[in-house]
C-alpha cells in the first residue's frame, strides 16, 4: 500500500518537538508525499502553542518545498464531554482537527464508559475529523462504540505509527484489533506518522504493516491519493456550513 500524505506531524511549536515546517516539508518532499497535515499540540499541552499560533496559521502558504501544507490541530480532549482545547473561531479556520487524550490534560483510568464518552463526545463536534491513538493501552475503551460513531458521523480513526515505535507502550496489541475492528465495520482510517522531528515525517512502516496484515481495503484508508483529502474536506465543509478552510 503506497501512502502519498502524513496527516500527522509536529513542529517546535508543540514545544516538545524538534524540526520547522520547513524542515518536514523538505523530508516529506524526500520521501514523496505529495501533502503533510502540521498538526502541533493544543494550547493546553504544556509548552505548547498560545491559541494565537492556530489563529495565524494563514501565513503559511499552500504549498512549500513542491509539498501541500494543511493547517491543523492535535487538540486535547479535556473532559468527559470530549470538550477540546480551541474555541470555534479557531477551529473553523483549520483544515484538520485531531482529537486525543494524552495524560497532561486528561487523567488516565481504567474507566472505559469515561474514556468512551470523552472520545464519543469528540467525534460528535463537528470540527472534529481524527481520533488521535485511539489504541492507547492507559485509556482502555469500548472500541465497537468509538468506531460505530466514526462511521455514524463520518469521521477517521487513526493509525498512529509512533505508537509501534516510539511512544504508548502496549499499543501494538490494541491498534491491530481497532484496525480489524474499522475494516469488519466499514470505519475509514488515517495513518499518521506523529513525527516529532523532521526525520519521522512520513514514517508509516509499521502502520502499512498492520494495514497490509489485515488486508485493509484501500477505500477506508485516507492517506492513499489527496483527492481523497480533498473530498474529505468538501464533506466537512458541509457539514459545518462553510467554514473557512484552505480550500475555499
Ligand atoms: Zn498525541
Ligand atoms: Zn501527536
Amino acid at each position: 500500500m503506497r501512502l502519498v500524505l502524513d496527516t500527522h506531524t509536529h513542529t517546535i511549536a508543540s514545544g516538545h518537538a524538534f524540526s520547522t515546517i520547513i524542515e518536514n516539508a523538505r523530508e516529506a518532499f524526500r520521501k514523496g508525499l505529495q501533502l503533510i497535515c502540521i498538526t502541533d499540540h493544543g494550547p493546553e499541552m504544556p509548552g505548547g502553542p498560545h491559541i494565537y499560533y492556530f489563529g495565524n496559521l494563514k501565513v503559511i502558504p499552500e504549498k512549500i518545498e513542491g509539498v501541500e501544507i494543511l493547517k491543523g490541530v492535535e487538540a486535547n480532549i479535556m473532559d468527559e464531554e470530549g470538550r477540546i482545547d480551541l474555541p470555534e473561531r479557531i477551529l473553523k479556520k483549520l483544515d484538520i482537527v485531531i482529537a486525543s487524550l494524552h495524560d497532561e490534560c486528561f487523567e488516565p483510568s481504567e474507566d472505559v464508559e469515561r474514556n468512551t464518552k470523552a472520545l464519543i463526545n469528540a467525534i460528535k463536534n463537528p470540527y472534529v475529523d481524527i481520533i488521535g491513538h485511539p489504541g492507547n493501552p492507559i485509556y482502555p475503551i469500548d472500541i465497537e462504540r468509538v468506531l460505530e460513531a466514526a462511521k455514524e458521523y463520518g469521521k477517521f480513526i487513526e493509525i498512529n505509527n509512533s505508537s509501534f515505535v516510539t511512544s504508548r507502550r502496549g499499543s501494538e496489541k490494541i491498534c491491530p484489533i481497532i484496525a480489524g475492528k474499522a475494516k469488519e465495520m466499514g470505519v475509514r482510517v488515517a495513518v499518521g506518522s506523529d513525527a516529532h522531528i523532521c526525520f519521522d515525517v512520513g514514517r508509516f512502516d509499521e502502520a502499512i504493516r498492520l494495514l497490509e496484515d489485515i488486508n485493509m481495503p484501500e477505500e477506508l484508508v485516507l492517506n492513499t491519493s489527496v483527492d481523497k483529502v480533498k473530498q474529505y474536506l468538501q464533506e466537512k465543509r458541509k457539514r459545518i456550513g462553510g467554514g473557512q478552510n484552505s480550500w475555499n
